[in-house]
């Protein structure tokens, strides 16, 4: 999928991780799988890799979300180009994904603006491109390593949430008296309403042009004393 044209040159970029932040929407094109670990969220330090056995106590008390990593592309508009990444599935985006052979697949990645804390990443899938047209995918480790510190993360975590629990719905026509009130007929008119249209057009109008009362005196059947 080079289609950024022979001789252009375009700027060069660090691979770095696409977190997907508050406001923000990505285009993603995913190079292979994505795999996880689970992260700490340490103040000041944002989230923190879990060292398992080895980690620290007081960065191991800290609250823990399974956070994936893989190699990806994401693709600039002003730039007409893909740029290498490491893209970061939460535990949310990762419900949409799992499962899919992930190379090739192309989403749109976005996080509303939070009205909670709890808003998630949200994904909508583009495309799915050719996979032998992609470049080939790389390793994230490095690239971890550098914002981590060094930490060397064993990625082959599984996210922990269980799967969201999905209802289909069942039809039905709903209670007794939801149905009553849906089949009651349109209400007649009262006098008083007959009153106010008889004087606005000068005569009775529930009498047809023959003398014969219309419909919707048949409906309101009511003896017709009027006129
Ligand atoms: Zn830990």
């Amino acid at each position: 999928m080079s289609n950024s044209g022979e001789g252009v040159r375009l700027p060069k970029r660090p691979v770095q991780i696409l977190s997907v932040k508050d406001n923000t929407t990505h285009i993603v094109r995913f190079l292979g799988d994505y795999k996880g670990h689970m992260m700490h969220h340490v103040p000041r330090l944002g989230s923190w890799p879990c060292l398992g056995a080895s980690c620290p106590i007081s960065t191991h008390r800290h609250r823990s979300v399974w956070k994936g990593f893989g190699p990806a592309e994401e693709f600039f508009t002003e730039l007409n180009a893909w740029y290498l990444c490491v893209i970061e599935v939460t535990e949310a985006l990762d419900e949409s994904l799992r499962g899919f052979p992930m190379r090739g697949q192309t989403w749109l990645l976005t996080h509303p603006r939070p009205t909670d804390k709890q808003t998630p990443v949200m994904g909508m899938f583009l495309q799915h491109d050719d996979p032998a047209a992609l470049r080939p995918a790389f390793d994230v480790g490095p690239v971890l390593e550098r914002v981590y510190r060094g930490v060397k993360m064993d990625l082959g975590c599984a996210n922990p949430v269980p799967p969201r629990i999905v209802d289909e719905g069942e039809s039905d026509s709903g209670p007794a008296q939801l149905q009553a009130e849906r089949r009651e007929p349109p209400k007649p008119a009262t006098e008083e309403q007959w009153a106010q249209l008889r004087k606005m057009i000068g005569k009775d109008p529930r009498v047809g042009n023959d003398g014969q009362h219309t419909g919707q005196r048949q409906i309101n059947g009511k003896a017709a004393h009027h006129g």
